[in-house]
């Protein structure tokens, strides 16, 4: 499989090589046209392992990688980093079903991608015969910061540079990332939010003067977000993954249409559904769930993307987001590829902070459904499912479920459903215990053991012995002052190979 980027230039490149440099070189993200060409082993999909299902998939889409390379990513990736033989669970709980996505390090759904982003990074490195060593410049709502440090915390040759909202992420997914040691890593708050944090990171993505500094110290950047068409690929697996459970436990039967309710920030776990779609996964609708933080519900009802509005801050920071980056692929997909138009958008974006479909392609939006669910939402369906089911789910996961359950109200559709949940409860813990259980003045590390008694439902290992232990990073900084801080920390660490030689 080809990929070009989403915006001009026409350089067409092979996976290896649009995994090793994240983001086109126009700020455009890469993405191919010949995702609905893919044809799937559905004999090997219907009776597969979650590995054997992960290669069948893959193969298509990261075809430059050997039988060999692809198959040792996959089980360095799912081996070390999950417990047992699937890392995830599909669970029924009365009349939906949960997709666990969540029993990885670091305890959000995160994990999925970016336990084996590294090994193809490592891998591609290799292929492309590249000496210069990558840093991985990451912008995190607070779920990606962690599971990149973690995924690439002990890869050798690979520098990664971590960068969150300052107050903006929970005292447990804070701890998670300022507690990693290990020397190739950086974590540095910002004052600023996760649209601050990212828009900078494209920016220095495009900032010569940035890159030229790096490449004279062998160095240049990569990208852990899920612009990176390394982190969507996987996370098409689990999609194809559940249906084939779903028939093999006689709940549905091959060919029947599914949902799936997805809670969506950056546009990348529900782009892996739309493509999965496109390669034959019987999907009827993906229902696209929002917090308050509402554009992309705006946009799928009304065609206008507008992100001049306030940023609010809810108990499901992860989705605290107003420019959904994936969202350039979807445009890209439905416009086949029409580049121009794709650019365009994206340039009013920038200058005006929105712009609005034509016609013809809102049409094409009707696969997805939108919905939002406010804090109230947010709340009275972690309660709900908690008194009625003993089923602890965390915040961004009731948004799913909450717009899931107003979707039934509104369409009467009987479809079998499955929300998606993208992370522990465990990992939210405050938001969580205090709609069960009222407010509390304890800390969050505290509230995790309390919670775990209250409702008998167990702590995932990635959080069992976290505890505010001394952070090994304490910088702050301003949002300009990010690159100076990137480059402080790539001195230090050829300081310290020039003392090892
Ligand atoms: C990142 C994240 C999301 C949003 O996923 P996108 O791919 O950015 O849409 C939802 N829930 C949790 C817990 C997350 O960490």
């Amino acid at each position: 499989m080809i990929y070009e980027s989403t915006r001009q230039s026409n350089h067409k490149i092979q996976a290896s090589e649009a995994i090793v440099k994240g983001i086109a070189e126009d700020g455009g993200l890469y993405c191919s046209l010949d995702y609905n060409k893919v044809k799937l082993n559905w004999e090997i999909i219907k009776t597969g392992n979650y590995k054997d299902i992960a290669y069948e998939v893959m193969k298509h889409y990261i075809s430059d990688f050997t039988e060999k390379e692809l198959k040792e990513c996959i089980s360095n990736a799912y081996d070390q980093n999950f417990l047992g033989d699937s890392p995830v669970e599909i669970k029924k709980v009365g009349e939906k079903f949960f997709l666990e996505l969540y029993h990885g390090q670091t305890a959000a759904f995160k994990d999925m991608a970016l336990s084996i982003l590294p090994q193809f990074m490592v891998t591609s490195l290799k292929k492309q015969n590249i000496k210069e060593k990558p840093v991985i410049l990451t912008a995190t709502s607070g779920d990606t910061g962690s599971a990149a440090l973690y995924g690439f915390k002990n890869v050798k040759d690979v520098e990664i540079a971590v960068f969150y909202p300052d107050g903006g992420v929970s005292e447990i997914q804070k701890q998670q990332m300022v507690g990693v040691k290990e020397s190739n890593t950086y974590v540095c708050g910002i004052n600023g939010n996760f649209d601050d944090a990212q828009t900078k990171v494209k920016q220095l993505f495009e900032d010569e003067k940035f890159k030229s500094w790096l490449k004279l110290n062998n160095r240049f950047l990569s990208s852990a977000n899920s612009i990176n068409i390394g982190r969507l690929i996987p996370q098409m697996v689990y999609y194809i993954y559940t249906y084939a459970q779903l028939v093999q436990r006689k709940h549905i039967k091959w060919g029947d249409e599914i949902n799936f309710s997805v809670p969506t920030g950056n546009f990348g776990n529900i782009l892996a559904a739309y493509y999965a779609k496109l390669a034959g996964l019987p999907i009827k609708k993906l229902i696209c769930a929002s917090n308050d933080n509402n554009v992309l519900y705006d946009f799928f009802k009304t065609g206008k993307y507008n992100r001049n509005r306030s940023f609010i801050k809810t108990l499901s920071p992860s989705m605290d987001i107003l420019i959904s980056s994936n969202l350039e692929r979807l445009l890209y997909s439905i416009s086949d590829g029409n580049r121009d138009l794709v650019a365009g958008y994206m340039r009013d974006l920038k200058e005006k902070g929105a712009y609005e479909l034509d016609e013809n392609l809102f049409k094409k939006l009707d696969c997805f459904y939108a919905g939002y669910g406010d804090e109230e939402l947010t709340k009275s369906e972690i309660y709900k499912v908690f008194e009625t089911e003993k089923y602890l789910i965390d915040p961004h996961t009731a948004v799913a479920s909450g717009v899931y359950e107003n979707y039934k109200k509104e369409t009467k559709d009987e479809t079998p459903t499955i929300i998606v949940s993208t992370a522990s409860p465990y990992k939210f813990t405050r938001g969580v215990y205090e709609t069960i259980c009222g407010e509390s003045e304890l800390s969050d590390f505290e509230l995790i053991t309390i919670l775990e008694e209250h409702t008998g439902n167990k702590i995932p290992y990635g959080l069992k012995n976290i505890s505010q232990s001394n952070p090994h990073h304490q910088d702050i900084c301003e949002i300009k002052d990010m690159s100076e801080n990137i480059k402080k920390f790539v001195e230090k660490n050829m300081k310290k190979s020039d003392q090892n030689v």
